[in-house]
């Protein structure tokens, strides 16, 4: 786990994931240059989008697929590609 207070010698090498399960500790969208957009009205909340995200920004309750965190994502395209309803579209960042 990195934090500030961290010195050079104690940061772990780039590109090497040093434990499973850390993405939360970790605000990944500022790596985003497009951006996934949930269409609420198309989309029948079967859950595909859920487990493929590697950043656990496709978020949900109580049975219902309720949008993305945009604090995590980064733009992979996953969940719309995953999606068989077509309700997730990738967008450039700064656009709709
Ligand atoms: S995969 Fe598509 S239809 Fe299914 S919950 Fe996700 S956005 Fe909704
Ligand atoms: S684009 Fe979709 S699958 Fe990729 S990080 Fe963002 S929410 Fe997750």
């Amino acid at each position: 786990m990195v934090n500030d207070k961290m010195g050079a010698s104690e940061l772990p090498l780039a590109g090497i994931i040093t434990e499973s399960g850390n993405s939360e500790h970790f605000d990944t969208g500022e790596w985003r240059n497009k951006k996934p957009v949930h269409d609420i009205e198309k989309c029948k909340h079967c859950m595909m989008c859920i487990l493929p995200c590697p950043d656990n920004a496709t978020c949900h309750k109580d049975g219902k697929m309720t949008g993305i965190d945009y604090s995590k994502c980064k733009g992979c395209g996953i969940c719309a590609e995953v999606c068989p309803f077509k309700a997730i579209h990738m967008v450039d960042e700064g656009g709709n």
